[in-house]
């Protein structure tokens, strides 16, 4: 069950809300793998939008801004090669690992706790011998080594966030763990360009709508710009609002799914890389 709590401001210009995720039963049962290995569908783009106003860029960070799901996916290598199972092939654990992550979602969130957590319970799931303490700080640290990871930008971030915030209103937005996600931002450098922060436990199309009604934002110029289909596209065309997707070679699995069909009057729009966002804003 979800409880949403507000945190307020913590300071001039950051505001971050967060749900937080109180367990009070063990987890539903995972969803089926089934779209795990779909491939983005591409379809036909709008056309391109002239700045003849200033927008509101509502623009995700993980795997957007700066490198994300690189670091998880070389802890999962590190924590499979450490399993060394001897029955399940790499692939079968690592299919163990996505459903105990999507328990683990339910019951902790995003982030790497919930991460750490995960990589525990597949331990526990797979392993033949028990997990004693110090079997849990090895496991565990393979999840927590990414924190000490220095943040990494993607190409041309900065100077096109810098074009960008010259013309419209920029607004980062991205899910996960209220210190971790703040932390991040705080380490890239980037927090300048953003006149807000909005830090969500999840990205759904009511999370949009809330975001569109706290700002005030008409729905017409106001874009949500990120990676995930699932998370940054999907649910902003669903609030009504336009998108922007911007592909990430590495994007976590269960980030995965086909683009909607945009309808009426929302606007989609598919660029290569950030840098491109400079030929439609
Ligand atoms: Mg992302």
């Amino acid at each position: 069950m979800r409880e949403k709590i507000s945190t307020g401001t913590t300071e001039p210009g950051i505001v971050m809300n967060k749900e937080i995720l109180t367990e009070q039963s063990r987890c539903p049962p995972s969803p089926h793998l089934a779209n795990q290995h779909q491939t983005f569908m591409m379809f036909r783009m709008s056309q391109p939008t002239k700045s003849d106003g200033a927008q509101t860029l509502l623009i995700d960070a993980d795997d957007t801004l700066w490198e994300n799901n690189i670091y998880f996916e070389r802890a999962i290598t590190s924590f499979i090669s450490f399993l060394n199972h001897h029955e399940y092939s790499p692939q079968q654990v690592r299919e163990v690992l996505d459903d105990v992550e999507r328990e683990c979602i339910v019951s902790h969130g995003y982030g790497l706790h919930s991460f750490a957590h995960a990589l525990a319970r597949t331990f526990e799931r797979l392993a033949v011998e028990p997990l004693t303490p110090a079997l849990h700080e090895t496991v565990s640290g393979f999840a927590h080594a990414i924190a000490e990871h220095p943040i990494e930008i993607l190409p041309n971030v900065p100077e096109t966030l810098q074009y960008l915030s010259g013309r419209h209103r920029l607004i980062l937005m991205t899910k996960g763990a209220l210190a971790e996600q703040f932390g991040k931002v705080e380490r890239s450098g980037l927090k300048e360009h953003f006149s807000a922060v909005e830090i969500v436990a999840e990205k759904n199309a009511a999370t949009y709508r809330e975001v569109v009604s706290k700002y005030s934002l008409p729905a017409d110029s106001t874009w949500m710009i990120g990676n995930s289909p699932k998370s940054d596209i999907n649910p902003a065309l669903a609030a009504g609002i336009n998108a922007v997707f911007v592909p990430h070679g590495d994007t976590w699995i269960l980030e995965h799914e086909e683009v909607a069909t945009v309808e009426t009057p929302s606007r989609l729009l598919v660029v290569e890389s950030f840098a491109n966002l400079r030929e439609h804003f």
